[in-house]
């Protein structure tokens, strides 16, 4: 076994082979989308363009985009597996449904060869982040229906054990933990640090009664963010390892994760061709600058995936990392929804977050609201003290006021500093943002 790569030739081809890949594989996959869903049938006989007509990859970017509405309306029309599936129905051999929805449920399916694709591409990432054979491993993410649950068999390939735990109650996770001895949980940041916090409230020793020492991340954010990696580190002891893996249901459980270096994610660029666009003229950004993530699975024949508008923001980085990977890196700040604009300028709560969680007054915990404010936004940021904190309240919102406008440009209208415990408690994905416009 290669001690680094768990694929030594993907991961490290060269630039030009990859792009030659990626040019051969989406040719193959726009005319297989063309001939067999007729939503692309439509979507493309609508600008006129045939898969013949794409020559170069200027061609290929006039393809039109589309997002998750259109997704969800050819749902409703065609269910439930909507117009862009492209192959047999007996063909599937595995379904998953995002989170929610209302109405016709958004499935998501795969063929067999894509499930394999997947728990390759999440072994390739956990294997990049430090899992081994000698790890025993906590999958503690929601497994019903959820497109990342087959990442699980990812860690039966690397030889880990793989406990299925899913969403454990506190004290069984504990108990679980402990008894098996666990040395890496998969969870997300906010939970990693939380779990935490709750387990030295309640006495226990990190290091000495368990032997966790790497979380994998996923489903927020946070894993990226350098602050928040500082506070799970506080909390779990300064050598504790972050991977993080980043994917989503209507695509692929796994499509990027972090090396050691966790400077942005590698993109599986054998599987996924990624553009970054301007969310409102949908033009091409250059890399290096924040724009939607836009994700054309290449290898994913059960329901193709072409120029798929994720929703998600982020940027791109092709410079070669220290890793030796050469597969280009994403760094992603987060759902677009939840990006607000303040007198123009974009604020991303991810950025909120590194600003909270490099202050020590803070124990990290936050809330953004974010209000109408004439012909703009404002927001508001609820936080909690550190318990023994020397500062009082309302020299903590000042001195958080004044970093939030340093960092962010847009200041905070208010900062509402509240003691330990006062703001709401979610168990795995936090609620950050409350939008009261929508009010
Ligand atoms: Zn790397």
């Amino acid at each position: 076994m290669d001690p680094e790569f768990w694929n030594r030739e993907i991961e490290t081809m060269p630039i030009e082979e990859i792009k030659a890949l990626q040019w051969k594989l989406m040719k193959n996959m726009v005319t297989h989308a063309y001939n067999n869903a007729p939503f692309y049938k439509n979507m493309y006989n609508n600008v006129g363009i045939t898969p013949n007509d794409i020559k170069t990859w200027s061609d290929f970017k006039k393809l039109p985009t589309f997002a998750k509405p259109d997704m969800r309306t050819d749902i409703e029309n065609n269910p439930p597996y909507s117009s862009l599936l492209a192959v047999d129905k007996r063909e599937i051999s595995f379904i998953s449904n995002s989170s929610g929805t209302t109405g016709q449920p958004m499935i998501s399916p795969y063929c067999k060869e894509e499930v394999d694709n997947i728990v390759d591409v999440s072994a390739r990432f956990f294997y990049a982040q430090g899992l081994r054979k000698e790890d025993v491993y906590m999958h503690c993410l929601n497994m019903s229906l959820f497109v990342a649950s087959p990442s699980i068999m990812s860690v039966h390939e690397i030889g880990a054990a793989a406990i299925w735990a899913g969403i454990l109650p506190y004290e069984r996770l504990v108990q679980m933990a402990q008894a098996v001895e666990a040395t890496t949980l998969l969870t997300t940041p906010s939970f990693a640090w939380r779990f935490g916090e709750k387990l030295i409230n309640d006495g226990y020793d990190l290091k000495k009664d368990f032997k966790i020492k790497r979380f994998i991340v996923a489903g927020e954010p946070g894993g990226s963010i350098p602050e928040t990696q500082r506070a799970l580190r506080e909390v779990w002891g300064e050598d504790l390892q972050i991977g993080e893996v980043y994917g989503m249901s209507e695509v692929y459980g796994c499509l990027a994760g972090a090396c050691k270096a966790h400077d942005g994610l590698h993109i599986a660029e054998d599987h996924i061709f990624v553009e970054i666009i301007d969310p409102e003229t949908g033009k091409e950004l250059p890399d290096g600058e924040t724009g939607e993530i836009v994700v054309t699975a290449l290898t994913k024949t059960c329901r193709p995936m072409i120029r798929y508008r994720t929703g998600d923001m982020g940027w791109i980085d092709r410079s070669q990392c220290v890793c030796g990977r050469t597969h280009a890196r994403i760094h992603v700040a987060g759902r677009r929804d939840n990006m607000f604009i303040v007198s123009g300028v974009n604020v991303f709560p991810s950025d909120i977050e590194g600003v909270v969680r490099q202050m020590p007054e803070l124990n990290g915990e936050f809330v953004v609201h974010i209000q109408n404010d004439r012909l703009s936004a404002c927001y508001t940021v609820d936080v909690e003290r550190k318990s023994g904190c020397l500062l009082s309240c309302e020299e903590i919102a000042l001195k958080l006021k004044k970093m939030l406008k340093k960092v962010l440009i847009a200041a905070p209208k208010t900062v509402n500093v509240y003691e330990e415990n006062t703001l709401p408690r979610n168990d795995m994905k936090a609620v950050r943002i409350i939008d009261d416009r929508k009010k």
